[in-house]
């Protein structure tokens, strides 16, 4: 058995990348008053994106081994790079094929995405402040 059969057909994972969010916590709010939460709530909420454009993931981009005898692959000149949506599910990572002429689209995709959870964690972190002063509506 030749050395290239064994080894693995994903050879280079790069991550294209999510902004890492901060997570807010309510003591960011501590020095605003009730009325002054609650219209920052209310800007929040209007300024989310639709929710129909969610999709959880994110990309990453290898460098693959076709395994074909004699390719130029096998020499270490590897193919790709080809750009996979990553989807982690406790454990198990899923990788799903994103064409090139799709790529723009699922960046978008997911950066609205990653605006939503961050405006809906700052909204918790606001309502957490509203509990803590027991105004929470
Ligand atoms: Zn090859």
């Amino acid at each position: 058995m030749s050395s290239v059969l064994t080894e693995p057909r994903m050879t280079a994972i790069l991550c294209l990348g999510r902004a890492q969010v901060q997570m807010p916590s309510n003591s960011d709010f501590k020095s605003l008053s009730v009325r002054q939460l609650r219209a920052r709530r209310r800007r929040l909420a209007m300024s989310l994106a639709d929710p129909q454009v969610n999709l959880e993931g994110s990309l990453v981009s290898q460098m693959r081994r076709c395994g074909k005898e004699g390719c130029r692959c096998s020499q270490g000149e590897l193919h790709g790079p080809y750009v996979y949506l990553s989807i982690r599910r406790d454990t198990d990572r899923r990788l799903v094929y994103i064409p090139a002429d799709l790529a723009q689209a699922v960046q978008r995709h997911l950066a609205l995405t990653d605006q939503i959870e961050s405006t809906l964690a700052t909204i918790s972190a606001i309502n957490l402040e509203l509990l803590a002063r027991r105004q929470l509506d």
